[in-house]
């Protein structure tokens, strides 16, 4: 099964795409992933993209097609996907559709309050990528990865200013795809305000 999902920065596509990918035996691209990735690795690809991930702003719309297209050429992938974070723009969903055909684009809807309040509290272990909230699902030991003890951080893109902006680049360059999804029959809308088990169950029941 070939899906998208959908989504404000911080409704937690992230969150149910891994354990959505279990129960749906496909693997989760994220693309906001493979680029981290790459900054970790320090490749040419992730100098490159580094300050545009720091501030919130969108990879240019060229190098993101061409991660993407590569990566939907891995052999995991010709089961299915879940593609997490693309796309984001217009001519990035025209490129899909020539690379693949979508079985359904998940359109995960949010308040606006509360991904704020998700994403402000938000914090991740730099090695592992776990990610935990400080209130709804704190480490044991606060600021301290549970398995590894390391320190936990706050994403540079997680700090006031730069989630003000991904909002608002979200509203500019990808909401309208949620009509340009809906056009096309495909877009599924789902409410994400609840435990992540419970979104899942209600996606998979919207997938059947
Ligand atoms: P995410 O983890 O999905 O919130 O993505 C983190 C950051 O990676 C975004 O704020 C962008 O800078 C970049 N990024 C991820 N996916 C895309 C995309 N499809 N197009 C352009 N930039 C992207």
């Amino acid at each position: 099964m070939n899906l998208v999902f959908l989504g404000p920065p911080g409704a937690g596509k992230g969150t149910i795409a891994v354990i959505a990918k279990d129960a749906l035996g496909v693997p989760h691209i994220s693309t906001g992933d493979l680029f981290r990735a790459n900054i970790k690795n320090e490749t040419e690809l992730g100098k490159e993209v580094k300050a545009i991930l720091a501030s919130g702003g969108l990879v240019p719309d060229e190098i993101t097609i061409k991660m993407v297209e590569k990566r939907l050429q891995e052999d995991d992938a010709q089961k299915g996907y879940i593609l997490d974070g693309f796309p984001r723009t217009v001519p990035q969903a025209d490129a899909l559709a020539e690379m693949s055909k979508l079985d359904a684009v998940i359109n995960f809807v949010l308040d606006p309050d509360e991904i704020i309040r998700r994403l402000s509290g938000r914090r991740v272990c730099k090695s592992t990528g776990r990610t935990y909230h400080i209130t709804s699902n704190p480490p044991k030991v606060e600021g301290i990865d549970d398995e590894t003890g390391e320190p936990l951080i706050q994403r540079d893109d997680d700090k006031p200013e730069a989630i003000k902006h991904r909002l608002e680049v979200y509203e500019a360059a990808t909401a309208p795809l949620i009509e340009y999804y809906r056009a096309k029959g495909i877009l599924i809308d789902l409410d994400c305000s609840g435990a992540p088990a419970d979104i899942l169950a209600e996606l998979l029941k919207k997938l059947n």
